[in-house]
This record gives structure tokens, sequence and C-alpha cells, in this order.
């Protein structure tokens, strides 16, 4: 790849002008390290030294295209990119699937503290999208099989391409179809269970940021009237598909926390709890099949 060389002093003039058009400047510098290979340390030494020379893998006029696209047209500049960086790795986006909320990361560091490297046993990622969550139990669960669950075809062909890039030794396979239902000939013996299914009620979904409300698959977003329509097929499905003992871990909206538990107990699910994101909202629901 060539490298574009230019000086620290250059970088921080161009950086201004496109601030001076919009946008924030944390969104610009992730343009800058992602898209452009300026990692945000250097980033940070370049303020102090201006005089510091740089390298960048794209060059500023592409990179200023990229801007003003998602400027104009509200598009995320993760799609404009087309990657991601989610927990140790980079997954590859697109408009397909959600693109993974870093407070989703969180999800499986709550599984990671209950199972660890040597479960042998299987799991599911059901609504894997990008197949965020079943690369990062691939990575971290290498003896461990494998269920990943999808309805959209395009969704689960990324989530594929993802896991074969990311983690390639694993044992996942890839299902279409409705949350457990592509999973009955294993019902009974799964034994871990992720999902960040869609939880947004409709009528917030129509007040949601254009980025994310014209750009992000609906599908992916909105779960009915009260939001809790994935959520309620999921924790009813968990008795008769999940082994004794097996740990369902759930992400839902800042608000439903208490909605969620509730239908955890009344599935007969034990030692239900609830477990915060990073700016302290309880936003996920673990229960246990008894
Ligand atoms: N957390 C996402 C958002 O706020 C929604 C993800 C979901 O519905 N699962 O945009």
């Amino acid at each position: 790849m060539k490298l574009i060389e230019l000086s620290g002093e250059e970088l921080l003039l161009w950086r201004k002008k496109l601030l001076l058009k919009g946008g924030s400047s944390a969104d610009l510098d992730w343009l800058l390290d992602i898209g452009g290979g300026l990692r945000w340390s250097t980033l940070q030494q370049i303020h102090i030294d201006p005089n510091r020379h740089l390298r960048l893998s794209k060059t500023l006029d592409v990179l200023e295209s990229l801007w003003c696209i998602h400027l104009d047209s509200k598009t995320p500049l993760q799609h404009l990119v087309g990657r991601c960086p989610w927990r140790d790795f980079e997954l590859e986006i697109s408009p397909v699937a959600l693109i993974p909320r870093q407070e989703t990361e969180i999800l499986v560091d709550l599984a990671l503290q209950k199972f660890d490297e040597n479960f042998s046993g299987l799991w599911a990622d059901l609504g894997t999208g990008s197949g965020a969550l079943a690369v990062a139990l691939a990575r971290d669960l290498p003896r461990a099989v494998g269920h990943a669950v999808d309805c959209s075809k395009d969704a689960l062909s990324l989530a594929q391409s993802n896991l074969q890039r990311l983690a390639p030794k694993s044992r996942v396979s890839f299902y279409l179809g409705s949350w457990w239902e592509p999973l009955r000939p294993w019902w009974g013996s799964i034994s871990l269970v992720l999902a960040n299914p869609p939880y947004i009620p409709s009528s917030v979904v129509d007040g949601l940021d254009p980025i994310i409300r014209e750009h992000e698959p609906l599908i992916a977003l909105c779960g009915g009237v009260d939001g809790l329509n994935a959520c309620r097929e999921i924790i009813f499905g968990a008795f008769n598909a999940m082994s004794n003992e097996g740990w369902l871990f759930l992400e839902h909206h800042h608000d439903q926390s208490d909605a969620v538990l509730d239908l955890m107990i009344k599935s007969g699910l034990k030692d239900v709890d609830f477990e915060t994101d990073l700016e302290g909202i309880r936003r996920f629901a673990l229960g246990r099949h008894p």
C-alpha cells in the first residue's frame, strides 16, 4: 500500500477546515484512524508537536470526500469505510446489518465471566447481524461449538465472511431463520445464548437520528410497539431450547430492565439479574435455565 506523507501542520489545518463544515471532532478522528490509518495516539503527539511528519493510507482529498458524503447524506462513517473496530478485532460492515455498538462488547464480557476457554459445549448467537458476538465467542471459547442465527440472508453472508477472516479455525455454523426455530435439532442442549435483538419501540424508531434511522436496517432496530417482541420470543423459547443450568444474556433498551427481568422470571429462568452499560444504565439481563 502506498503511504501518503505530510506534515503535522498540514494535517491540523485540514482537520480545522473539515470541522468548519460540520460533524464532530471524535468522528473525524475516527475517520483519520480507521479510514486513514492515523492512530489516535499519533494524532495527540501531532497536536503537541505539529512539526512531526506522518503517513496516511489515503490522501486528504479522499478522506475529505468521505467526510462530505457523511455530512451531506448522514451516512455512518462505518458504512463509508466498510469497517468497524470491535473488541480486539475489526469487522467488515455494510448496511445489511446493525453497526456493532461499543456497549454490546459488555455482553461478551458477561458471558466470559461464566464460561472460560475450556468450555466445550454449545453456544448460540440469536440475530447475529454482522457476526460480532459470534466472532468474539468463537475466538474466546475455541473448544466450543457455535450456532449463529439471523433472518436476513445478506446479514448471514456478512457474518460468515467476518468469521472466516477473524476466527478461521472455529466450529461455528450459520442458520437462516427466526430466533430459536432453525436450532430445533439442538433444543435442550444449548448452554450459552447471547442476543442483541431489535428492541427499540416503533414510536421511538421514528425519532432516531437519521444517521441510524435512514441507514441501519429497521429489522435490526425495531422491536414492535413496546420494543419487546424479540425479547419475548427469545426468553420464552429459552425454556425448551437451553440445557439445564445454561445461561441466557440479553441486551435491551435503556428503560426495559424491569420488563425484561420480569419476562425472565415468568418464563421460569432462575438467577435472573441485570448488568449496566458503560454509562451505568441497566442495559443487560441474564438468567439461567433451572
Ligand atoms: N443500541 C442500538 C441503538 O441505540 C439499538 C440496537 C438494537 O436495537 N439492538 O441504536
